[in-house]
């Protein structure tokens, strides 16, 4: 079934009960290896919450160090494997996503979003390495429809962005969007050039 990742279907993946296992699993994982200061510890969320947005067909969250991790609405903690979320010395920290029914109407408008099968060896891998059906000019600007939603935009923005979509069709066949060439345009959403 064609859906948007979340945190608990790693978990699921990885024979893990929870996001909140699989968390301590990889962190004493890392222990182990004398890799990592500051382990996870649990408890009650620390520090500043992060904010969900949507990455290529997954719910994420940033850290301040660049970290990007999945997350999960039905456990909405976070836990940044780039940096052991040092700051708050392996506490978790909250995560805030957008309200259930806005969350429901980003999701559908993102799956309407055509994709294009680019391997994978597993449910997950099959539909994150998905690339975008979707890509040329409209209004003499480069446009990818890509499966992605900011913090910072409306569930207007990406009912905007789809109306793009009929002209894209109508233009024809784009040349394929490579990794590179996807890569070339960042983490936003549909994003122009130079924005
Ligand atoms: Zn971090």
């Amino acid at each position: 079934m064609d859906r948007i990742i979340q945190a608990k279907d790693y978990a699921q993946r990885e024979g893990a009960r929870s996001v909140v296992e699989r968390i301590a699993r990889l962190s004493a994982q890392m222990v182990r290896r004398r890799l990592l200061d500051t382990p996870f510890v649990g408890g009650a969320p620390a520090g500043t919450p992060v904010l969900a947005e949507v990455g290529d067909g997954q719910w994420r969250a940033r850290c301040e160090c660049g970290g990007l991790e999945a997350v999960d609405v039905d456990e909405p903690i976070f836990y940044c494997f780039n940096c052991g979320n040092f700051k708050t010395k392996g506490r978790p920290r909250a995560v805030v996503f957008p309200p259930r029914e806005m969350m429901e109407e980003i999701e559908r408008l993102l799956l309407d979003r055509p994709m294009i099968e680019a391997g994978g060896t597993n449910e997950i891998d099959r539909m994150l390495m998905k690339l975008p059906a979707l890509a040329g000019m409209v209004d003499g600007a480069p446009v990818v429809m890509r499966r992605s939603w900011k913090h910072d935009e409306t569930v207007d923005d990406l009912r905007r962005q789809n109306g793009m979509m009929e002209a894209l069709e109508k233009a024809g066949p784009t040349p394929d969007p490579s990794p590179n060439e996807r890569a070339s345009f960042g983490e936003g959403n549909t994003q122009k050039e130079g924005e």
